[in-house]
Order: structure tokens, then C-alpha cells, then sequence
């Protein structure tokens, strides 16, 4: 078997799926526009890495559950393989929205009965003293959480597996095309820039523009991150969340965000953001930035690729004109899909903490292994459910 892959895209996905496929003893070509890894949605300074419980344990938080723990050893995987990340376990507090949503948080643990160290619900007075500073409800308490710099994780995942993965920076891939058998990513000159027999796309919402995977209802969420000044080990010691996020310092700032506008394409930062930001921030730690002027302050803007239903996607890519034409396929296994064309993309707001286990499942889809993932959850990422719909 001809174990070579093309992997498109160098962002929290693709550098994933390109590792998990070189620990099986895959040979990648990783190709991405930009001069180097996690320069897209993947390169804000830091993120969040938490699961997201729900009441009805739908398949959102089964998904996320399973992708944090993932995640989590993942991070420490790295760490002994002398491929360290920037991250921290510093524990993530999700306060309450109002005494409503503190009832519904209480509920959620006393009906799910997370495992001990996995999350809790803490009153107002105990989150007070976790942040240091006085919060106004109490809240969620996931100490496994943390905050990641997800640039170190894309970069961490390349140098783990450095001599398996030949990576080609600065090169925007214009076609794709398949003959006798490979996959070939050619720039805009027609110049071939890697050949093999599988090709997953991993390059975010940019992976519309390949007709073979046009059909796919991949969009963009401008976000806008806020930058503010923090003295080391000045409070809060952790994440804080309630309708947006605080992290602790990284190198002497904080991030507080984030933004969310669906087809904004505008690249530059925004006064009015940091404004939002800033409010967002209030609502978390009443007062704690009464003083600072938004125009002074820094940030970074991202595009998160997102899809509709709010799942990622990850699989093969089915063929949606052979699918649509006679009869139409009903279920996902009589779906006609595209010879050796992947896709690991949509990760919406959550690409830190879903990558590692994207990885994984392609890789095993890719490799006929076991999937690391309940069915009703491999099918609830499957790319083709959009065909079936
Ligand atoms: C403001 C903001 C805050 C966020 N906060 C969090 C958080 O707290 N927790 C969390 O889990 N997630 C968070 N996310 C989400 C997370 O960052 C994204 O889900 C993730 O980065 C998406 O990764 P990706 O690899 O799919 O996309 P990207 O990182 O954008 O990677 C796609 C890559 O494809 C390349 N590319 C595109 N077209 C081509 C082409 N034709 N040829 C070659 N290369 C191409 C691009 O250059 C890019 O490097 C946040 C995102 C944003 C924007």
C-alpha cells in the first residue's frame, strides 16, 4: 500500500491529521499559503481548552468530552516527546450567566455526575477566590481546562514527527486533481507541489474553492481578540468564563474575547470590538479594566471556519453530483464518495480542543483501523450528511 498523503492546510487541523498519520508510518506533504504553521485561525496567542456540558448531554458535549480528554493527553504526549506546547492546566471557571443558569449548571452535575476532577459547580464565594477577584455567580469549575497557544500546538505536532512530514510554506495550492490513481496539489504556474494517493483537505473555509468539495456548507466567523496588559501572576490565576473568555497573563498580556461575526471579512482591529470585549470582560470581573482605553490596545483578528449545524467535519468527501443524480443516496454508507479525498475542517470555535481527536479519526478512517469514536458521533461529523440533507 502506498502510504503517502497530501495534507492541505497548516492550522490546528491539518497539522493534527498530517501527525496522526505519521505515527502510523505515513509519509505527508504538508502544504499551506503561508510562510509558516498556525498563522490562520490557528495563531491567537491563546485559547481555551474546556469541555462544554449540556443538559441534555446532546452530541455536542458528547463530542467535546471525548475530544478534551483526547486533547489533554495529547498535550502531554507532546510534552514527553521533547515537543513541548505552550499551554497550562491553570483549570477553567464558566461563572453563571444569571441565578437561572447557575439552577441549570447545579442541575447538570447532579444528573450527570461528572467523575471526580472532570467538573463541579462552586458558589460564588469559592469561584471569588479561584479567580481573586469578586464575581457575581457562582459556576462551572473544570480544572483539567486550561488555556493553549495554539501556534505551539500546530508547530508541536510537525517537529513530533519532523522526519515523516515534508512540509512546503508559502505555497498556495490553486488545483487539485486526480489521475491514475493520485491526488496532485499543483500552484497557480500548474506547478506540481505534492502527489499521493490520498488528499485531505485541511485548509479551512478556502476549501470551497475546489470544485470536488464546493458543496460543502463551510462559512467564516470573523473573531476579535483583545490584548491587555497584566503584571505576572497578577489575578485571575486561571481562565474565566461567562459569554466570552479571560486568560490568565501570557508573556505579560491577557487575552479577553472573542468577537463573532458570521461573513465579516474585514481583517483589521476594531475599536468597537475591543469596546465588546472589554464589556464582555466586565460582565466576567466586574470593574477589573474600568480604566483602560480600547484605542491603546492590541489584539488579533482570526476566521473561524464554521458549519451550520455547529459540528466539525471529518471524513471522506463524498461525490454530491453522483450522489444527486438518479436515485439519491438515504444513509451515509450509500453515499458514492471521492476516491482518497478527506476533509477535516469546520471546527468553528473549538479547534483546540477538537483537533487532536480529528486527527485521530481520520487517520483511522484513513487507515482502515477501529474509529476512536462512538458511531452516532463518526456519523455526526461525516462530511456527507450535508449530501443527505
Ligand atoms: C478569535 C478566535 C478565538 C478562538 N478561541 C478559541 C478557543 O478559545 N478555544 C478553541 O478551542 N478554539 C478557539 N478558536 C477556534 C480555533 O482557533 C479554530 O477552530 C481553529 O484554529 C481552526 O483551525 P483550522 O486548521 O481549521 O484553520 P486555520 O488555522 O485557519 O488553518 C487553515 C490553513 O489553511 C491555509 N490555506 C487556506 N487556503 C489554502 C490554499 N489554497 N493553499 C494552501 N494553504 C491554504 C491557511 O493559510 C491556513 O493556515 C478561536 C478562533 C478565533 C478566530
Amino acid at each position: 500500500m502506498d502510504r503517502r498523503a497530501i495534507v492541505v492546510g497548516a492550522g490546528l487541523a491539518g497539522t493534527a491529521a498530517a501527525a496522526a498519520l505519521a505515527a502510523r508510518g505515513w509519509r505527508i506533504s504538508l502544504i499551506d499559503a503561508e510562510p509558516g504553521p498556525g498563522q490562520g485561525a490557528s495563531g491567537n496567542r491563546a485559547g481555551v481548552l474546556r469541555p462544554l456540558p449540556s443538559v441534555d448531554d446532546n452530541r455536542l458535549a458528547r463530542l467535546t468530552r471525548a475530544a478534551f480528554r483526547q486533547a489533554v493527553d495529547h498535550l502531554h504526549a507532546l510534552a514527553r516527546s521533547g515537543a513541548p506546547v505552550r499551554w497550562q492546566q491553570t483549570g477553567v471557571l464558566h461563572l453563571a450567566r444569571d441565578a437561572r443558569h447557575e439552577a441549570t449548571q447545579q442541575r447538570v452535575v447532579a444528573e450527570q455526575r461528572p467523575a471526580p476532577g472532570e467538573f463541579c459547580f462552586v458558589d460564588r464565594e469559592p469561584a471569588s477566590r479561584l479567580t481573586g477577584w469578586p464575581v457575581s455567580s457562582g459556576g462551572w469549575w473544570f480544572p483539567g481546562g486550561g488555556w493553549v497557544d495554539p501556534a505551539s500546538l500546530c508547530r508541536a505536532n510537525l517537529a513530533r514527527h519532523a522526519s515523516a512530514i515534508a512540509t512546503h510554506f508559502s505555497r498556495p495550492v490553486d488545483t487539485i486533481a486526480f489521475d491514475a490513481g493520485l491526488w496532485r496539489a499543483c500552484d497557480a504556474a500548474g506547478q506540481p507541489i505534492g502527489e499521493a494517493p490520498v488528499l485531505v483537505l485541511a485548509n479551512a473555509a478556502a476549501a470551497r474553492r475546489f470544485a470536488v468539495a464546493s458543496h460543502l456548507p463551510l462559512r467564516e466567523a470573523r473573531g476579535q481578540v483583545t490584548h491587555l496588559p497584566a503584571a505576572p501572576g497578577s489575578p485571575p490565576p486561571i481562565v474565566v468564563c461567562r459569554l466570552g473568555y479571560v486568560t490568565p497573563p501570557v508573556d505579560d498580556l491577557r487575552c479577553a474575547g472573542a468577537t463573532f461575526a458570521i461573513g465579516d471579512r474585514d481583517s483589521g482591529l476594531r475599536e468597537a470590538d475591543q469596546r465588546e470585549n472589554l464589556a464582555r470582560l466586565e460582565l466576567m470581573l466586574p470593574g477589573f479594566r474600568s480604566d483602560v482605553d480600547p484605542d491603546r490596545l492590541g489584539g488579533r483578528v482570526g476566521f473561524r471556519p464554521l458549519s451550520p449545524d455547529r459540528l466539525p467535519m471529518i471524513g471522506q468527501i463524498a461525490d454530491a453530483r453522483e450522489a444527486t443524480a438518479g436515485r439519491p443516496a438515504r444513509t451515509l454508507d450509500q453515499l458514492p464518495r471521492v476516491p482518497g479525498l478527506y476533509v477535516v475542517d469546520g471546527f468553528g470555535a473549538r479547534g483546540i480542543v477538537w483537533s487532536a481527536l480529528a486527527g485521530e479519526l481520520l487517520a483511522c478512517q484513513i487507515t482502515g483501523e477501529r474509529l476512536p469514536l462512538a458511531d452516532e458521533l463518526v456519523a455526526a461529523v461525516d462530511p456527507g450528511r450535508f449530501v443527505l440533507r
